[in-house]
């Protein structure tokens, strides 16, 4: 058996290696590294795929999240509620953009954020909610669309973990998660699930204006050369990145079904043991698993986590350590409502091996070792 990893980059690379060399040889050759057609290619794939109008490349999805922030002329002090349970990049430019991160309640069973808590959030000064569609699941849209309407507030979906999932909405239409907000931000960090040989970002918008200043803010606020309108930052997605991209973009529908099904096959072997919980999949979403990640209930998890390692299983806590409680939030800490969902998910979350190469023979052998711990 092949040694079991979180992510198989390696494997995956080997499968696709003629045509990724080639186009990145191309690259090599035109040398047209920065703007070069494969970026322009990329973002026209990318809009077709995703069914959206705008695609504007950038250097990361952190650059991604700021640039959504900088464009929408927010005020030092404004309000942007995002959850707590996330990874720190989404609550952090809110920060460096001098604004206030309002951090909500998840929902216990899809990890995202919970409507009833952003409504409990809303102040005069909130300008925008920004989801995040943890682990590959999306938040409830439908609903957080409603309350934007309501109170006149931009939506940015932080969209890093869920490229490729649909949402539902109740009168049967369905949308990429990333293209359903005002905005949308994605990385292409490598072990994404789609994810570049390097760093990678990209917005998402129907929007022209926004599209526009988006594109200007990414390029030092100019679109004629020299000429810089506004303050902007420097942010491109390379000319390299953007060959790899192209190349798996083609996969990426595959890519999510090897996932499903390394996914399904957790569940089942998981499903009769009471101190589990395995991810529930929201009824108004595909669920693209980024990472597959589960509750334990009465279980030792730092005792899973080492029994697991000695097996040459690698497992993560994603997040251990929710935004509202780390350090660099500290100033804030007295104003924000408890969260006790996101404390009780962070003690409780351990995530096992997910990406697109895991082979019947590791599933059984991570799931079974995970049992064994378990049952014992
Ligand atoms: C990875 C990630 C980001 C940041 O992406 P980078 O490309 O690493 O800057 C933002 N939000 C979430 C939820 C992520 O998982």
């Amino acid at each position: 058996m092949a040694p079991i990893q979180m992510v198989d980059l390696k494997t995956q690379y080997s499968r696709i290696k003629d045509q990724v060399d080639r186009a990145v040889l191309e690259v090599l050759e035109s040398a047209a590294f920065i703007n070069g057609k494969p970026v322009q290619d990329f973002c026209q794939s990318m809009s077709d795929y995703l069914g959206v109008k705008h695609v504007i490349p950038c250097a990361n999805g952190t650059d991604a999240l700021q640039i959504a922030m900088m464009a929408l002329d927010f005020q030092p002090g404004d309000e942007v509620i995002t959850p707590s349970f996330t990874y720190i990049a989404t609550t952090e430019v809110v920060a460096l953009l001098k604004l206030k991160p309002v951090f909500a309640e998840v929902d216990p069973h899809t990890f995202c954020i919970d409507p009833e808590s952003i409504r409990k959030c809303i102040t005069p000064r909130t300008k925008a909610i920004v989801p995040v569609h943890l682990y590959g699941q999306s938040a409830p849209m439908e609903e957080i669309m409603k309350i934007a309407a309501e109170y006149n507030l931009y939506v940015i979906e932080d969209n890093a973990q869920a490229i490729g999932a649909d949402y539902t909405f109740s009168d049967g239409t369905t949308r990429k998660t990333g293209t359903i907000g005002h905005i949308g931000a994605t990385s292409f960090f490598p072990s994404k699930n789609l994810g570049c040989y390097g760093d990678g970002g990209a917005i998402f918008t129907h929007d022209d204006a926004l599209a526009d200043k988006m594109r200007k803010i990414a390029n030092h606020g100019q679109s004629v050369r020299y000429y810089h309108d506004l303050v902007g930052c420097n942010s491109r997605l390379d000319t390299v990145q953007a060959a790899v991209l192209n190349i798996k973009l083609a996969h990426l529908n595959t890519y999510i079904k090897a996932r499903q099904a390394a996914a399904s096959y957790y569940n089942k072997v998981f499903s009769g043991c009471a101190n589990i919980q395995t991810p529930v999949i929201a009824p108004y979403s595909t669920h693209v698993f980024h990472q597959y990640t589960l509750i334990l209930n009465g279980v030792d998890r730092d005792g899973l986590n080492k029994y697991l390692s000695e097996h040459q299983i690698p497992s993560m806590i994603y997040y251990p350590v929710p935004a509202h409680r780390q350090k660099m939030f500290e100033s804030f800490r007295s104003e924000q409502q408890e969260l006790p969902v996101t404390d009780w998910l962070s003690a409780r979350v351990i995530s096992l091996p997910m990406h697109t190469e895991l082979t019947e023979e590791q599933l059984e052998y991570i799931s079974g070792r995970v049992l064994n711990f378990i049952e014992n």
